[in-house]
Formats: C-alpha cells, structure tokens, sequence
C-alpha cells in the first residue's frame, strides 16, 4: 500500500529530526499535500498512527495542509485551477503545464 510506505518515510524523517535535535518526543510533523499527489489523507493518517506507537512519535499528529492543483497554458498562459487532472486548456486546446499540486513533502517537525 503506497500511503503505508509514505507514512513509514515520514515517520523516518521526523524520527531522524528528533534525533539531530536530541529530542524525546514528536508533537507534530506538518505536511505539504498536493492535491494531485495520489495520496488518501485518511489512509495516510491511519498508516501513520499504527508505525508511530513505541517510538518518539507515539503521540505526534500529522498536520496537512493541502496545495490545490494549478496548471498553465502553454498556448494562451491562462492559469487555472484544476479539481482532476486535465491535459488540455479549456479555452483554446493548449497543452496544460501542471505548475502546483504534486508536492509530497514534511515541512517542519514540531518536538521536545
Ligand atoms: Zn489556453
């Protein structure tokens, strides 16, 4: 399961900042989400709380902010924002550059 997976990595990451700050314990790991990331939060947050018991994250949450999905055309360079997916420009069939929306990334770790 990919979210399994990404919750391990950010597991591991905020477990080796707590480590280089000689920290005990995680409060928070805060998260860049784009929304064409390909993750469900739901099964992120539920992967993240079952790796997360007996390690210094036990009591750590995972604060999501989500990056909505903007893309630009390269025929017209209008911007828009897009709710799924789409290749080509809604006002003159140019090709759509994605410009945001697949960040995956923890931004700051929050411990003791
Ligand atoms: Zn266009």
């Amino acid at each position: 399961m990919h979210e399994a997976t990404l919750a391990e990595n950010i597991l591991n990451i905020a477990l080796e900042a707590a480590r280089q700050n000689h920290a005990a314990k995680i409060f928070k790991v805060g998260l860049t989400l784009g929304q064409m990331a390909g993750v469900e939060v739901e099964a992120l947050n539920l992967s993240f709380d079952v790796l997360k018991r007996n390690t210094a994250a036990a009591e750590a949450v995972l604060t999501i902010e989500r990056v909505p999905c903007r893309a630009t055309c390269n025929k017209c360079g209008k911007t828009f924002q897009l709710e799924r997916y789409n290749f080509l420009c809604p006002d003159c069939d140019g090709v759509l550059i994605l410009q945001s929306g697949r960040e995956l990334r923890v931004d700051y770790v929050d411990c003791e």
